[in-house]
């Protein structure tokens, strides 16, 4: 209090007294907190350490939103947060931080910790650590934008703010903390944070925030692919990508973020295609339903498939083999932007190479495909494709008739088995079939690949 007081007079301390809001200034109550977060803050201030609920979960409570989750921060230190609970791990290498379950949930708790000067960056200015601890003032200070700045006390219900985030957020403004350039300089994620950040929310971008982006945009090519991924991802899934991707045209990020997508985006039929799959994903996400990444990422990338495909399949290669081709060459060449795990890249393969397979309609292959593991996302996609003008909307009316219908309906479905076809073909020499009869396939798909959806 008297440090407050202080500050008003005293310049230097300024900086380091926050502003606190009483639960009369401000909409966000106890209760909106998780009961586990509730439980963690209490344990801490008991213990006698500060703890705040911090970042995301206090802007979007502000903002009229359900935060995802409830992250905190306090001045323990790990070793002295651990002890506080029954069931807490202390994780990560760099900066060690807490994972304490409690009340059904898993709560982040993090330490304070400093902003460091220029010998922890890289020659482009990148932050290459910042795990030195600090004070409050400090890991306010660190933070990117200062609506993300905010703590919040659910047992006093009172607001601190160090950055002027609270008038920011009345305003739905999204302002760097510190200089724009250094801080994008120090970690170029931030600009996809701002564009993303500001579609999901409702917010602009400040001006000063927003002017350097399109300058500085190259540096997001310094940025590890693993951790591009994870921010495309959330980018994608947040329920908001047709606006995010439009304003990162805007801002002239996506280039060099999605190279393939930004020549996709540019032929019409892509656009088309692309524009209807991200349309359903945000549709989907908004009324909470799941949705698959491996299913977004095949149809991010499906027209550059098809383009190499048809090259491949100009030069005289056989269709299937050129189609594997195709594929192999698509994810690698993306494999140099953004690091698709493993685990979707098998499910993104499998959904576009069952895509020829549902042009077969006889005999017993519509049965054989209807059990493949993967039929309900790669039937998912046709209908995609169909509704973007890509594939025949017939075949793909026929295919959502022919899961519905019963024995009799679907054997009067199936088309005139091509009998002689067949025939021919199994006296042939030695042509590699599968068991089931579908045609030769390559999988790169190794056996029990999974992704949430
Ligand atoms: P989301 O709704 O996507 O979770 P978020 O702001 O909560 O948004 P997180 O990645 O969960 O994003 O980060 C939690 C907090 O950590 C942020 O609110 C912000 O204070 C801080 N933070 C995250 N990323 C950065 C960054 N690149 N630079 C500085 N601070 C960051
Ligand atoms: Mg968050």
């Amino acid at each position: 209090m008297i440090r407050r007081l202080l500050a008003r007079f005293v310049p230097g301390l300024r900086s380091d007294a926050p502003r606190v809001y009483g639960p009369d200034k401000h909409p966000v109550r106890a209760g909106q907190v998780s009961a586990g977060a509730r439980q963690v803050t209490r344990r801490l201030k008991e213990a006698g350490f500060k703890a705040f609920i911090v970042g995301g979960a206090v802007r979007d409570l502000m903002l009229g939103i359900a935060p995802k989750d409830f992250d905190i921060a306090t001045d323990a230190h790990p070793e002295q947060v651990k002890p506080l609970f029954r069931r807490a791990f202390v994780i990560g290498r760099r900066f060690r931080l807490v994972h304490v379950h409690a009340g059904g949930d898993v709560i982040e708790v993090s330490t304070f910790r400093a902003a460091q000067g220029t010998d922890a960056t890289d020659e482009h200015g990148r932050l290459i650590s910042d795990n030195v601890y600090g004070t409050q003032a400090e890991d306010a200070a660190r933070r990117d934008f200062t609506v993300n700045a905010l703590y919040f006390d659910p047992e006093t219900e009172e607001v601190w703010d160090y950055v002027g985030g609270v008038p920011d957020v009345r305003a739905r403004r999204m302002k760097l903390i510190g200089p724009p350039v250094t801080r994008y300089r120090e970690d170029p994620v931030r600009m996809l944070r701002a564009v993303r950040l500001a579609a999901k929310l409702g917010c602009t971008i400040e001006k000063k925030t927003a002017e350097p982006i399109p300058r500085l945009a190259d540096l997001i090519g310094n940025v590890p692919p693993a951790r591009l991924f994870d921010e495309v991802q959330k980018l994608l899934l947040s329920g908001h990508a047709v606006e995010t991707l439009r304003s990162l045209r805007e801002h002239g990020l996506h280039r060099g973020l999605l190279p393939m997508i930004d020549v996709i985006l540019d032929q019409p039929g892509g656009q088309r295609f692309i524009g209807v799959a991200l349309r359903h994903t945000d549709e989907r996400v908004r009324e909470d339903r799941s949705v698959s990444p491996a299913f977004l990422f095949a149809t991010l990338l499906w027209h550059e498939v098809l383009g190499q495909w048809a090259a491949a399949k100009g030069k005289g290669e056989r269709p299937l083999p050129a189609l594997f081709d195709a594929m192999d060459a698509v994810l690698s060449q993306q494999a140099q932007q953004l690091a698709i795990p493993r685990r979707f890249e098998a499910t993104i393969k499998e959904v576009w190479s069952l895509q020829p397979r549902f042009e077969q309609r006889a005999g017993q292959r519509p049965f054989r495909l209807l059990e493949h593991p993967r039929f309900r996302m790669a039937y998912d996609f046709l209908v995609l494709r169909a509704e973007a003008g890509e594939a025949q909307q017939p075949l793909a009316d026929w295919w959502t008739r022919f899961q519905e219908a019963g024995d009799e309906e679907r054997a009067a479905m199936l088309k005139p088995d091509e009998a002689p076809k067949k025939r021919r073909r199994s006296r042939g020499r030695g042509r590699k079939r599968r068991e089931d009869g579908a045609p030769e396939e390559r999988s790169g798909a190794p056996p029990g690949d999974d992704e949430p959806g």
